[in-house]
């Protein structure tokens, strides 16, 4: 092709038909209002080789030849388009005109390609906040999730829309509000609940939009052109990875541990202020469907097993034989509704039986995936493996026995049995194994116990029998139990 022929994306004008060379960043269909099924047209942002960026729609009687072609980072050459006026309500790009397909545009695949491959353009935190950024139109953004709060449902619309609230740092320290919906949300919590081993999310936030509410400026995905990335490893990311930690090692105060926690704030809010503490014996004194803080030491392990073969999708317990080793494709079916359309594999994840003594009283406690990820930085395929390899699959591994005499701080939901039986079930929500805390909670868990022994020296004695026997589920949402009475539940939800 010659390059003469090709224009660039802010040359177009709608006095003649042109040819772009672009790459597609984003690419999605729009459906009629009335019949769900049908594809009424497909939207793209596209950006040209210096990173200039255009919307174009393609009308339902052009894109059928092309539907192969129309893929995220695809390359393409897009020849007799025309541009017109831009109709949609956000402009996800800089760029007065948007690009449409007539009768005889064409679209071919393009394998050179010599420019950064996503066109970010971040905006500056302090612009934002200074609300120089119009409303009206998308920016990306960038920054270290400093704080989750718990994933919500908003019922100001039609139906329930998840709704994440969190804050993003830039690298001198400024916040801003950002609150993600739906599948979006979604996304995000998913992505913190199988990466508990990551002590630091940097989200970058393609296409998003500014809002003010109640004078407050929040950052929000748009309906479907936003994109999210989580800790990817792109350049941008990787280079504001590096300017953090050479910030941090400049900070002798802060301990890498603390500066990279994806939500200290949050846990001490949760550990210390929110939720009460009590004593291991007095766990029955917390209502069923609220939640209390426990504190104690692991003191011995407990079950057969510490690990569970599960759906990838949902977790739920799939047939132990559907895993074959981390080098195979494991694929299964899961029964559960959420999962009957979806390719999903069997997987091992952790369940972790744990006896917790504290001050006065004694429970077993069931750690899942998340709880013991954020413990041991290991995944459970890492650690089978490990275990196979030095030839003892199926004991307990080391890794594991090295939580005899740790402190954990629990947080705790209680739900009573579905079935009507008198059992509690113990629903571990949040853990905790920060050490500054663990020392507080411990002072106050001394401090309310001597005052309860003034006050009342039988409390001493209460009969804990009707805790000892319970099993705890990883999701305060879930309300799913495997037949078998293993309430192996839905994906955890949180941090
Ligand atoms: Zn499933």
């Amino acid at each position: 092709m010659n390059s003469k022929q090709i224009s660039m994306v802010d040359e177009l004008n709608s006095s003649k038909d042109h040819t772009v060379k672009v790459r597609i960043l984003r690419v999605w269909k729009n459906y009629s209002w009335d019949n769900k099924q049908e594809i009424r047209s497909i939207s793209m942002i596209l950006m040209d080789q210096k990173g200039s960026k255009i919307e174009c729609n393609v009308n339902k009687s052009y894109y059928t030849p092309y539907l192969k072609l129309f893929e995220e980072y695809v390359v393409v050459y897009i020849r007799n388009s025309t541009v017109g006026k831009h109709l949609g309500k956000i402009k996800y790009v800089d760029h007065e005109k948007q690009m449409y397909f007539k009768q005889d545009t064409t679209v071919t695949k393009c394998n050179d390609f010599d420019d950064p491959t996503y066109g970010f353009r971040f905006a500056k935190f302090q612009e934002i906040l200074d609300n120089s950024h119009p409303c009206d139109s998308s920016m990306d953004v960038i920054g270290k999730v400093v704080d989750m709060e718990p994933l919500e449902k908003n019922k100001s619309f039609n139906k329930d829309t998840l709704q994440q609230n969190l804050y993003l740092e830039d690298l001198s320290g400024i916040r801003i509000n950002v609150t993600l919906w739906g599948s979006y949300a979604q996304e995000l919590v998913d992505y913190v609940a199988n990466n508990q081993e990551s002590k630091c999310l940097i989200l970058i936030i393609q296409f998003a939009m500014r809002k003010t509410f109640n004078g407050a400026t929040y950052v929000n995905n748009s309906m479907v052109g936003t994109k999210l990335f989580f800790n990817s490893d792109i350049e941008e990311v990787n280079t504001f990875k590096k300017e953090l930690l050479s910030l941090d090692a400049n900070h002798t105060s802060s301990s890498a541990r603390t500066i990279g926690s994806l939500s200290t704030n949050y846990l001490r809010d949760e550990f210390m202020v929110k939720n009460k503490l009590y004593n291991i014996s007095a766990l029955h004194e917390i209502e069923s469907g609220k939640s209390g803080i426990v504190f104690g030491t692991i003191k011995q392990l407990d079950g057969d097993t510490w690990y569970y073969i599960g759906c990838s999708n949902c977790r739920s317990k799939v047939p132990t034989e559907s895993y074959n080793g981390s080098s195979s494709n494991n694929e299964v079916v899961c029964s559960k509704d959420k999962c009957r359309n979806l390719k999903v594999t069997a997987k091992p994840y952790f369940l972790v039986k744990v006896l917790v003594e504290g001050l006065i009283g004694s429970v077993i406690l069931t750690l899942f995936d998340k709880e013991i990820n954020s413990i041991l930085n290991l995944s459970s395929i890492d650690l089978i493996n490990k275990q196979e390899k030095i030839g003892k699959p199926t004991e307990f591994p080391a890794e594991l026995y090295d939580l005899i005499e740790k402190k954990f701080a629990f947080k705790i939901n209680v739900k009573t049995s579905p079935y009507g039986y008198r059992t509690r079930y113990y629903n571990i929500s949040r853990f905790n194994d920060d050490l500054d805390i663990i020392s507080e909670l411990e002072d106050l868990e001394l401090k309310i116990t001597l005052s309860e022994q003034g006050i009342n020296e039988d409390s001493l004695n209460i009969d804990i029998s009707d805790i000892t026997s319970t099993v705890p589920i990883s999701s305060k949402d879930s309300t799913s139990f495997a037949g078998d009475n293993t309430p192996l539940s839905d994906t955890a939800i949180g941090i």
